[in-house]
């Protein structure tokens, strides 16, 4: 196994689209990084230069130390795995996993040794006679990756391999995935369009957008300190809520203003985020997760409290969604809207227009008892609030 870089890479497909725009990543000896972005972000293009499948416009890409731009994607000993295991039905398990080495011509003893081992490797070893069709979902989908393993090549590239299955299984797959690759160490790039499946299965996850690296991040990381507001929106299910406020502070209390509401805001945000200092008593963007906001009659408050009418209720049996309308202000500057948008954020009106009410959902306890067209007291963790400016959209430490 070995490490891939990529140096400052950019890719321009022929009728001027810039897919992939000066992209540096560094995946180590053994790491599994997946690469994720709404449609269109440039992953894809991204996987496909570093397999040879793209000719690369500028920048590097090194695999185990050596530069590969010019290798042909046949010798850059690198293994793709593509949507769900396209396996030959009419082979069994040993033939599938075989099949690549013959077409290479290894020879017959060492063709054993190495099916073997990869059948040992995935937990195979009691089907290595069974065809597909007599195998599970997970079984078929650890064949391929097999097929993959044989070959020992330096690094894998997965593009949406689990994008065909159905929720259940996907769920199944993920984890499959995850347990495999970790066993074998092997070093990974893995695309998917799915944040979910990025932050389970990433020892680190890089976000794209329109083909420009937004962050590189262990998954905990990219939650909890999204660079911008992009990956705020993007990251995380259902979204952050994102709202223009602004801050202020007197002897002892920092207070947040959102429209005509204030919260009383827990000094910790302050701790935890000493550069809000700097933007005191003017507009910020602010990001509230909806895990931080909970009924108000079933938490402590202490007087960060917003209030709202309920839209609707989601029953999910471990938690509520509930959907509250807020005479609050969205966030309002171009950019910022613009990569709120691009992370798949509602939309959100302009300050001055007609009643800007803003939809914000929460995550209750079930032991709420809110229901659809009431007024609600929300409890805000506000020593958890994200910040961002208004202008860039970019987080403030
Ligand atoms: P998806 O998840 O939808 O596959 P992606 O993030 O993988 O999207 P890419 O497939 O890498 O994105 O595409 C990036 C951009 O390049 C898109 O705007 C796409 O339309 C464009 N693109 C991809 N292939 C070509 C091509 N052969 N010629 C021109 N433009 C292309």
């Amino acid at each position: 196994m070995a490490e891939v870089r990529l140096d400052e890479v950019s890719k321009v497909y022929a009728d001027g689209t810039r897919a992939v725009d000066g992209l540096s990543l560094e995946i180590a000896d053994g790491e599994l990084l997946v690469l994720v972005g709404p449609s269109g972000c440039g992953k894809t293009t991204a996987l496909r230069m570093v397999a040879g499948l793209e000719d690369i416009d500028a920048g590097l890409v090194s695999i185990g130390g050596r530069v590969v731009n010019r290798v042909p994607a046949r010798d850059r000993d690198i293994a793709m795995v593509f949507q769900s295991y396209a396996l030959y039905p009419h082979l069994d398990v040993y033939d599938n996993i075989a099949f690549g080495l013959r077409l290479r011509k290894v020879p017959g003893a060492e063709i054993e040794r190495r099916v073997a081992a990869t059948g040992a490797a995935l937990g195979l070893r009691d089907h290595l006679r069974r065809r597909p069709r007599a195998l599970s979902g997970g079984q078929r989908q650890r064949v391929a990756m097999g097929r993959a393993i044989v070959r020992e090549p330096q690094a894998f590239l997965m593009d949406e391999p689990l994008s065909n299955l159905d929720a259940k299984l996907r769920v199944q797959m993920r984890a499959e995935i995850a347990r495999t690759t970790r066993r074998l160490g092997v070093t990974t790039i893995y695309v998917t369009h799915d944040q979910t499946e990025a932050m389970t299965l990433g020892d680190r996850v890089a976000v794209m957008r329109k083909g420009v690296l937004q962050q590189v991040a262990a998954p905990q990381e990219l939650y909890d300190r999204p660079a911008n507001v992009f990956v705020a929106g993007f990251i995380g299910s259902p979204a952050m809520n994102l709202v223009t406020g602004v801050f202020t502070t007197s002897a002892q209390d920092v207070e947040l203003q959102i429209s005509d509401q204030h919260l009383r805001v827990d000094p910790a945000l302050l701790r935890n985020r000493p550069g809000v200092r700097a933007y005191l008593d003017r507009p910020v963007a602010v990001g509230i997760r909806p895990e931080d906001m909970q009924d108000a009659s079933l938490a402590p408050a202490d007087g960060a409290v917003l209030y709202g009418a309920v839209d609707l209720v989601e029953a999910l049996g471990s938690e509520l969604l509930v959907h509250l309308r807020v005479a609050v202000p969205g966030v309002v500057t171009d950019e910022t809207r613009e990569l709120a948008r691009d992370a798949g954020l509602d939309p959100v009106e302009p300050v001055g227009t007609a009643g800007p009410l803003t939809e914000l959902v929460a995550r209750f306890s079930p032991r709420s008892r809110v229901r659809k067209g009431e007024l609600v007291e929300v409890a805000v963790d506000t020593a958890r609030l994200h910040v961002f400016d208004l202008d860039t959209g970019r987080s403030i430490p």
